[in-house]
């Protein structure tokens, strides 16, 4: 029963991250009021909205929209549609979209929404329905100066277009820096949608001259493939790796002697499941355990927990994820010198590029792929080095030290303020 109670509470995501905070405070030397502040967003808002089924029936789903500190700026991050949503997990998703625009310095907080749905079982016309019911719910506390959603987890350009669009209809005047990912044609950016998978492949790279790893011709695996999941396996594939492994909700695949990615990319549906198609699959605990060099969780939390950290294989293990690995896993995985990149860090390249995207919205004026890619570039390399170099000078992990400095900027903006 106590073991049990103790393995529910390393499952808990918003525990688990307010632990790190606490210590990242600690270390820093703020004191207890700051994280009495920090632990829990400032505002968190529950909605439900009704939906009209194409079946004639109304279904009422439940919402969130969670704004963690805005002591820096409007809040940011995006907005997940899952049937596995709670509040715990939006409240901790939030504090992480703090922590990475920390990270690579953007003027902004973190926000998140989730929305407790299924859109795998919804028709195009019903996720319209549901996309611009969370607009008009939540519309009071958003806007482009105040808290600007994006994708996330099973929710695309297409559903920002109607985010958007309902946001506009609102507000009765154009407003394209109200959301990001749009679509290229309603004020997107160039390099948005590859931009997360852009990130952590750079932090896989500065990560594997580190440790001395050619990645041409490295083992990669990917848990996932979804957005960050399936344009990373093109990106790594394109610079010499081989895919060993991948997987989707269903199962995963597995080829020592590399994947067709190009099969596999052109096989896969839009919620990235492609393991369906095949016989031969491995189950995702298998995928993670697999004998690889790097390792890249890019599906959701809690995979790599104390019961598997001592059989992961990979000598580098990247975050592309939110969450994938649990606080005393990170522990182990430290302990046996896997070089392991955080969450916080290795996907900021969605938001940094959601920041271009919102810049260029602002100034009217738009950036070729080139300007985009260069500018993420600069951001994410310099981001690990800062980052690698605090976790060797302070001797601690990487994820501590990447809380350290995400947490610094709003630490020291809330006290500015007045506000501890
Ligand atoms: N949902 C993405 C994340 O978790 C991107 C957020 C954004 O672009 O604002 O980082």
């Amino acid at each position: 029963m106590a073991e049990n109670k103790q393995q529910a509470e390393q499952l808990d995501v918003l525990a688990a991250t307010q632990s790190v905070i606490k210590k990242a405070l600690d270390k820093l030397g703020y004191p207890d009021e700051m994280y009495e502040l920090m632990k829990e967003p400032i505002r968190m808002l529950t909605v439900r909205i009704p939906v009209k089924m194409d079946d004639g029936s109304t279904n009422i789903f439940t919402g969130y929209r969670a704004q963690h500190n805005d002591s820096v700026g409007p809040t940011k991050g995006g907005v997940r549609f899952h049937p596995s949503v709670t509040e715990k997990e939006v409240k901790a998703l939030s504090i992480w979209m703090s922590l990475k625009a920390g990270i690579v310095d953007l003027p902004y907080g973190g926000g998140k929404g989730g929305i407790i749905c299924d859109p795998r079982e919804m028709s195009f016309r019903e996720l319209e329905r549901i996309s611009r019911g969370y607009v008009r719910a939540i519309s009071q506390i958003v806007g482009p100066t105040k808290d600007i959603p994006a994708p996330d987890v099973f929710t695309n350009s297409q559903i920002m277009a109607w985010m958007l669009d309902e946001y506009s209809r609102i507000r009765e005047f154009d407003s394209p820096g109200f959301i990001t990912g749009k679509p290229l044609v309603l004020g997107g950016s160039h390099g948005r949608e590859s931009a997360t998978a852009k990130g952590v492949t750079i932090c896989i790279r500065e990560a594997a001259k580190k440790k001395g790893i050619d990645l041409d011709g490295a083992r990669v695996v990917i848990q996932g493939f979804g957005n960050a999941g399936s344009f990373l396996a093109k990106f790594m594939h394109d610079a010499g790796a081989l895919v060993v492994g991948i997987s989707d909700a269903y199962g995963g695949l597995y080829d020592p002697d590399g994947l067709d990615i190009d099969y596999l990319l052109d096989r896969r549906d839009s919620f990235g499941t492609v393991t369906k198609l095949f016989r031969d699959t491995i189950s995702n605990q298998e995928l993670l355990e697999l004998d690889c060099d790097i390792l890249v969780p890019a599906a959701i939390e809690n995979q790599i927990t104390e019961a598997n950290a001592d059989r992961i294989k990979a000598s580098i293990v990247v975050e592309a994820a939110n969450g994938p690995t649990t606080m005393e896993a990170t522990r182990i995985l430290t302990e046996r010198d896997v070089l392991l990149v955080p969450d916080v860090l290795a996907s900021a390249g969605g938001v940094t590029v959601s920041y271009f995207e919102w810049v260029q919205n602002n100034q009217g004026y738009y950036w070729t792929e080139d300007e985009v890619e260069g500018k993420l570039e600069a951001v994410m390399v310099g981001s690990f080095e800062n980052i690698y170099n605090l976790a060797r000078v302070r001797k601690v992990d990487m994820r501590l030290a990447a809380y350290m400095i995400g947490v610094r900027k709003m630490a020291e903006a809330s006290r500015f303020r007045g506000w501890v």
